[in-house]
């Protein structure tokens, strides 16, 4: 039969998949799989990484999620974690030694940023470069003898600018150099990494993948022989397992996967075209508009866009800015994003606990600077509720 199409392997598991034909497969609510014999043991224990025999290894439901994530992906293999940061941790790890050196890019999402520079460069005495990867050129002359990881998120936190990926990888390649990238903004629906030649890609389950916000996890997907490695070392033994209820939620929202998508980036568009041509807003970063100064590369190697983008207001008087981001009645107040609901955040809220204010002002970010999340709720209705509150600045 020829290859299935996107919706057809999101909503459906094959007929009869499940035991006495439920239509919804059960949760294997397990710690562990009992053998039926010695012999049995000894032969499920050949192939530890494909059998059941304990939770934090394998479970019947977080596989089911597993390979429903690999087939939409192109993927040999997936591995689901905890968090997407127990992906992200558990990846980098498997691509360095003491004393590698990293190539990433500024704006990687900030626990990610934290975790290269405030954990893995003072106690393994990594390495990092920071570019702004939009020119390839940057990472020819960041490439380093000891680098071994050039880490990718495309499009970025923050501003959404993109990496050339297929341009990354053609010089990664023949150095041996491992590509990894966080594809959480495009799902793995708009943008396929492992096609164009990444080694590993990585999701936070809990934005998009999950979309209900319900859930915290994170899927890292690759080639057979990287996955496997990836479960026998980083996964198993620092633990940072999916629970099978979490995989169960993860699978009832994989069946609207592509209509949620579809949705949401038609959506946003319409929010970002409608903030654009307003008078109130300074600037907008969303690499759908023409007006991107990347929309050719994002063509090129995305299909599809997500529903995160960020914004300027053109005003950074405090007492303003509060009785916008306050007076909105639709867009919630909150971190993470990809989910049913609408959501609004300044960065200027965390980075001023962190920066001093001479720090603060080198960074770029001003105090109008919003992140929004468009969720599914009527379109109209949101730009209303944004045009309303625009009108108090
Ligand atoms: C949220 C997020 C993560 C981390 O995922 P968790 O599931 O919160 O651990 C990683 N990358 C990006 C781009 C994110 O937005």
């Amino acid at each position: 039969m020829k290859k299935k199409n996107i919706e057809t392997i999101l909503s459906h598991d094959g007929k009869k998949a499940h035991s006495k034909g439920a239509v919804v497969p059960p949760i294997y609510q397990n710690s562990l799989f009992t053998m039926e014999s010695w012999d049995d043991a000894d032969k499920t224990f050949d192939d530890r990484i494909n059998n059941h025999i304990y939770t934090r290894g394998n479970n019947p439901s977080v596989r089911i999620v597993e390979e429903k994530l690999a087939q939409i992906s192109g993927a040999e293999s997936a591995k689901l974690f905890a968090s997407g940061m127990a992906a992200i941790s558990a990846s980098i790890l498997s691509c360095i030694e003491k004393g590698s050196h990293i190539i990433t890019i500024k704006n990687i999402y900030g626990p990610a940023n934290n975790l290269l520079q405030n954990y893995f460069k003072p106690k393994f005495d990594i390495d990092v470069t920071y570019i702004s990867g939009t020119d390839i050129n940057e990472f020819k002359e960041a490439i380093q003898p000891n680098t071994s990881l050039i880490y990718l998120e495309s499009p970025s936190s923050v501003i959404f600018s993109l990496q050339d990926i297929e341009a990354v990888v053609h010089i990664a390649k023949p150095k041996g150099i491992k590509t990894v990238i966080d594809n959480t903004w495009s799902s793995p629906l708009f943008q396929k990494p492992l096609e164009m030649g990444v080694d590993l890609e990585i999701h936070s389950c809990t934005k998009y993948i999950g979309g209900h916000s319900d859930v915290v996890a994170g899927v890292v997907m690759g080639s057979k022989v990287d996955i496997d490695s990836l479960f026998t070392k980083e996964f198993e033994l620092f633990g940072a397992k999916m629970a099978p209820f979490e995989a169960w939620l993860l699978l009832r929202s994989l069946r609207t996967l592509k209509i949620r998508m579809d949705q949401h980036q038609k959506s946003a568009l319409k929010v970002a075209q409608f903030l654009e041509n307003h008078p109130k807003i300074d600037k907008i970063n969303y690499p759908a508009l023409k007006s991107f100064p990347q929309y050719e590369l994002g063509k090129k190697q995305m299909t599809g866009y997500g529903g995160l983008m960020s914004f300027r207001l053109k005003t950074d008087d405090l007492d303003k800015v509060k009785a916008f981001f306050n007076g909105l009645s639709l867009f919630q107040i909150g971190v993470s994003w990809g989910g049913h609901e609408s959501l609004i955040y300044a960065p200027a809220i965390s980075y001023l606990k962190e920066l001093t204010p001479e720090q603060f002002k080198g960074m770029g970010i001003s105090l109008g600077d919003m992140r929004i999340s468009i969720g599914l709720e009527n379109v109209d209705d949101l730009i209303e509720d944004l045009d309303q509150n625009l009108s108090l600045i």
